[in-house]
């Protein structure tokens, strides 16, 4: 079994920016992620399966729901330490990233901000204890970027709706207990609501052949007549915010959790720069090596920066959309990029299961296009800054 050496970069000594209580869950989750993610995380991938048998860990360790309150089996923390949480588990994988993002801000957060009481004491005790397990249907086969086209809908059938359509491209769909489903009702509006595993008409085929993402089960949601409860609709919102707002908190943890895949790739680069020997040398002895890990520092340190800034925005409440898509947008491509920069300090080597580099390049060409591709994200700080509305 391969041990896993990994040294986090602080170029800028982040850590004195850091309390106490956010460096203790930060080394906590890390020491886990060595411990219980490290060892399977390469097989489990190259063979495509989601390793179910972390859930309860990422539980203990508080990936869901971080910043769920208390009283509800949340941890009660703070934002920044919501990120580092994302930080450390996607240094595991994207993957095991993506299932705590998906728990936490795509499937607590809208019960806990939209819910009734009663679907809050239901839901967010199961889901924060990993007993249950949920996923988030926005995306539809035709309305990715789009979703306000979306043609999933309900149909008020007096003591339930009827639910029917299809939804794409979900994470943790073949597995989940639960769905947070967004459908359009008779009026147009976009709702909110429950649907559980179980429920007639209600299925969710697996999605397979993926080269990204592969530790992380992907899936469809149908609903052919499926009969939703009333009391399972979220009363407290309608419209787009809804499903929006979750996204805002997706994509904040993203921000965070690509710092991770780019210090595991910046970690594995120099390290095996020190030990690889041609032409007599090292190879970090190389101007042109120096010249690329010396850049993977210099943007590692810029993403941190920016992601701690926009912590202390959000824990303030006052971080806007348009700031979380320029953090999202931003630190995912710099982690692609130095994936891409560490693959060729590893030479060949750096193509096999040896190394984490290929891994995480793979998983960051689907987190650099879900919760809003490169590109969408760039349109949005274009309106923000501009007033104009380049979309359409
Ligand atoms: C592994 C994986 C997991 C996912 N998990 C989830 C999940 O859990 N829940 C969920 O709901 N969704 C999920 N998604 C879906 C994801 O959010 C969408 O793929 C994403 O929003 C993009 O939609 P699309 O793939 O339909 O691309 P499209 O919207 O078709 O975009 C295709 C291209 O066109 C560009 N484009 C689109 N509109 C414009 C425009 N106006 N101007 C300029 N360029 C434009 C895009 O930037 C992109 O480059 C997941 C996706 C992947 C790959």
């Amino acid at each position: 079994m391969k041990t896993d050496h990994f040294l986090a970069p602080d170029y800028y000594l982040l850590d004195e920016l850091l309390s106490e209580e956010h460096r203790l869950v930060r080394d906590s989750v890390r020491a886990w992620v060595k411990k219980e993610v490290s060892p399977v995380i390469e097989d489990a991938c190259q063979k495509a399966v989601f390793p179910k048998q972390l859930l309860k860990g990422l539980a203990q360790v508080g990936a869901f729901g971080p910043y769920i309150p208390a009283e509800y089996g949340g941890g009660g923390l703070d934002q920044i330490a919501y990120g580092l949480i994302m930080q450390e588990l996607e240094r595991g994988d994207s993957g095991i990233r993506s299932t705590a993002s998906v728990q936490s801000s795509l499937v607590m957060y809208p019960i806990y901000t939209f819910g009734s009481g009663e679907q809050k004491k239901k839901y967010l005790p199961a889901l924060a204890s990993g007993e249950m397990m949920g996923c988030f249907g926005l995306t539809e086969p035709d309305f990715g970027s789009n979703p306000a086209g979306m043609v999933t809908n309900i149909k008020d059938k007096g003591d339930h709706f009827l639910l029917n359509g299809a939804k794409m491209w979900i994470s943790n769909a073949p597995f989940a207990d639960i769905a947070v489903v967004w459908a359009k009702d008779e009026q147009g509006d976009i709702r909110g609501l429950v649907a559980e595993r179980g429920m007639k008409g209600f299925t969710t085929p697996e999605t397979h052949n993926k080269w990204s993402l592969r530790a992380s089960a992907t899936g469809e949601l149908v609903f052919d007549n499926v009969k939703i409860p009333k009391a399972n609709v979220f009363p407290g919102v309608k419209g787009l915010k809804g499903p929006l707002s979750c996204l805002n908190s997706a994509r904040y943890g993203i921000a965070w959790g690509a710092i991770g895949a780019a210090m595991d790739c910046y970690d594995s680069a120099l390290r095996y720069s020190k030990q690889r020997v041609q032409f007599g040398k090292p190879i970090a002895a190389f101007q042109l090596t120096q010249k690329k890990l010396a850049e993977m520092l210099t943007e590692i340190t810029k993403a941190q920066l920016l992601a701690w800034r926009l912590g202390v925005m959000k824990n303030e409440n006052k971080a806007t959309p348009a700031q979380i898509s320029m953090a999202k947008r931003n630190n995912v491509n710099m982690a692609l990029q130095i994936a891409r920069d560490a693959r060729q300090i590893h030479g060949a080597m750096g193509i096999t299961g040896e190394y984490p580099i290929m891994r995480h390049m793979m998983n960051l060409e689907s987190v650099i296009t879900y919760e809003g591709t490169h590109d969408i994200h760039l349109l949005i700080t274009g309106m923000d800054v501009t007033g104009e509305n380049a979309f359409m």
